[in-house]
């Protein structure tokens, strides 16, 4: 039963995609499904009855009672670093949800789309590349991502597996630290990594851009500086500077 909207969850599995990072499974009874790209408020109540309420994106897309959160730790965060450390399988929290009908992906008549994520944004952006891949639609999807380092990426060993021909073109972009070997730039996202790795302007994909909210408004702005319509530019800020 739900009350004001929020549903009991209880943990299924707790996994290590990062240092920083955990995919959090939560089985959620009566949970209607979701779309690609959605997102879902989890509430966590103390002993004293203190609530906190942050909002994360779902890596999980489509019908069924079990969801997927990935959850980065910003470090002094209030419910961050509980989600990442101290959660364990059979733990409870409240979920509600599903949130959000703009940043979606729904398959077929989309044309190309183009994925661009800095760090734990990629969530969303995982839901929607395993979408389009179940839809047989994978050779329309690029995805740019973003991270600090090889060893910050959510998701790592699926992305790389998506990237066949057919599927999900992946470019990473490195902002401190390559992996050996390594040709490319070192540093954050700009107008030159957007020309080379996204599908352009002219081809008017639908981008999807998603990660701290510093990125992606550097981000949308170059983007339109190379001539994307702002109305092609669907944006979800994760806060933080
Ligand atoms: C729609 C939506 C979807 C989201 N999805 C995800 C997700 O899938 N995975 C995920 O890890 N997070 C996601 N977030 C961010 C999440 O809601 C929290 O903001 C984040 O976990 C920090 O919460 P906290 O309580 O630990 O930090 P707080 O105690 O709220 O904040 C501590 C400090 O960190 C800063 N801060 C807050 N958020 C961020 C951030 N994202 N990056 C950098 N600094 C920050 C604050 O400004 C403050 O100074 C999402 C946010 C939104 C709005």
């Amino acid at each position: 039963m739900t009350v004001g909207g929020w549903r009991p969850a209880r943990v299924s599995s707790v996994t290590t995609a990062t240092p920083t990072a955990r995919l959090l499974r939560l089985d959620v009874p009566g949970w209607p499904g979701n779309e690609a790209g959605q997102h879902v408020d989890i509430r966590l109540t103390a002993e004293d009855g203190y609530q906190a309420v942050r909002s994360y994106s779902l890596s999980s897309y489509g019908p069924g009672e079990s969801i997927e959160l990935g959850v980065d730790e910003v470090p002094d965060g209030e419910v961050s670093p509980y989600l990442v450390q101290d959660v364990r399988p059979g733990d409870e929290l409240e979920v509600k949800g599903p949130l959000g009908g703009y940043f979606v992906w729904r398959p077929g008549g989309e044309g190309l789309v183009q994925l661009v994520a800095g760090g734990s944004g990629v969530v969303p952006l995982v839901a929607i590349a395993r979408a389009a891949t179940d839809a047989s639609a994978g050779a329309s999807v690029r995805l740019l991502y973003s991270v600090r380092t090889r060893e910050d990426a959510m998701y790592r060993d699926e992305l790389e597996a998506f990237a066949t021909p057919g599927g999900v073109e992946l470019t990473w972009a490195y902002t401190r630290q390559a992996p050996e070997g390594w040709t490319g730039r070192i540093g954050r996202v700009d107008e030159s990594v957007l020309r080379a790795s996204v599908w352009s302007a002219e081809l008017q994909p639908t981008v999807y851009v998603c990660g701290p909210t510093g990125f992606v408004e550097h981000v949308a702005d170059a983007l339109v500086r190379l001539g994307h319509s702002p109305d092609r530019v669907k944006t979800e800020r994760f806060g933080g500077a």
